[in-house]
């Protein structure tokens, strides 16, 4: 399993002098740590060997979880995964895929909220992306908007606003 800290951390539950480096610097987090043990004592009962571990980000009443690899590899059959990760965090727990389609990483973080669609429109000089949802699904977002569009802006390096129709 993939995962921002080294194997032997994770296993012996200390940081090597490298990965310390890395929390100074503010590249890995203890939660992504955290993450990780519960990650490695998640599979030795269910094989998610191949899943890909690369940031949690605490969202407050949500702890998102982000992989480059298959969402469903990490939320596992009928949830078992995602609901332990859950469990043992303490928070509800989402799981978006980085990396890749942006479009797609909307989609998992905003869930069960309908992604309508990106635009990108310049505003005074400056990109900003626009995430469209459905006006109807606001109540269903994981979060409130203003944590909602701060996540998606350091998520996607780029200003996004949401707009609801
Ligand atoms: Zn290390």
């Amino acid at each position: 399993m993939k995962t921002p800290v080294c194997d032997s951390d994770v296993r012996s539950g200390e940081l090597c002098s490298e990965c310390r480096a890395k929390l100074k610097a503010g590249k890995i987090s203890a939660l992504d740590f955290e993450v990780a043990q519960i990650l490695f004592k998640i599979n030795e009962r269910y094989n998610i060997s191949n899943a890909s571990f690369n940031k949690a980000i605490d969202l407050g009443r949500v702890v998102l979880i982000l992989t480059t690899g298959e969402v469903g590899l990490l939320i596992g059959k009928d949830g078992k995964i995602v609901a332990e990760l859950s469990h043992s965090l303490g928070k509800k727990v989402r799981i978006a895929e980085t990396g890749g389609d942006v479009k797609k990483t909307i989609a998992d973080i905003v869930m069960p909220a309908r992604l309508l669609g990106i635009n990108k429109v310049f505003h005074d000089g400056r990109e900003v992306m626009t995430v469209r949802l459905a006006r109807a699904d606001m109540v269903h977002l994981p979060l409130d908007l203003p944590s909602l569009e701060q996540v998606l802006r350091s998520l996607l390096e780029d200003d996004v606003k949401l707009s609801f129709e």
